[in-house]
């Protein structure tokens, strides 16, 4: 997949939803330059910004788009780990 294709589809996801892409494009960029790097080493589109522990159960949990909103960071910051994803205002 290439970079622009995930970014739609992560555009996509969030216009579904009540929470929206940061608007830095170059952060979005950055992040997907990350996943699909994970997806290159790793057969995975696996979170950028979190370390895998090698087990399978550990890369289901880093999958991206993840379960952010069970994060203490969305309950907190209203946004994922990573700051891929910001709840909408
Ligand atoms: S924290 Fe954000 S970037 Fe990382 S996997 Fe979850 S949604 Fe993706």
């Amino acid at each position: 997949m290439k970079k622009e294709e995930l970014i739609k589809v992560w555009e996509r996801f969030a216009e579904k939803n009540d929470f929206m892409l940061n608007p830095d494009k170059e952060h979005i960029s950055a992040l997907a330059d990350g996943v699909l790097e994970n997806e290159k080493n790793h057969g995975l589109k696996l979170c950028p910004c979190r370390l895998r522990d090698g087990s399978r159960e550990r890369d289901l949990e880093l999958l991206c788009p993840c379960n952010f909103k069970s994060q203490d960071v969305w309950a907190k910051q209203g946004r994922c780990w990573c700051g891929l994803f910001f709840r909408k205002e």
